[in-house]
């Protein structure tokens, strides 16, 4: 079984925006589905990238960065990615 080469890392918009896409997560290297109902969502927001993180580790993110962004450890950094 060759799935490796079924694998895609894919950043970027998918130029049809109709195809499920399977991306590796950056934090836990899972591979994660970002379908097309999602892609059209970060086409609405304007995000030009694909996600780089699984649901979970994006949710674990989330938190970090709130917890950063209330002890004063990150101030403006993400300011212009609001997801
Ligand atoms: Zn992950």
């Amino acid at each position: 079984m060759e799935e490796i080469q079924t694998k895609i890392y894919k950043l970027g918009m998918p130029t049809d925006g109709t195809h499920h896409l399977i991306l590796i997560c950056i934090n836990c290297k899972e591979e994660f589905v970002w379908d097309s109902s999602a892609q059209k969502y970060f086409q609405e927001k304007g995000y030009r990238d694909a996600p780089k993180r699984c649901k979970s580790c994006h949710t674990k993110y989330k938190k970090e960065q709130r917890a950063a962004i209330q002890t004063g450890q990150v101030n403006q950094f993400h300011s212009n990615h609001p997801h």
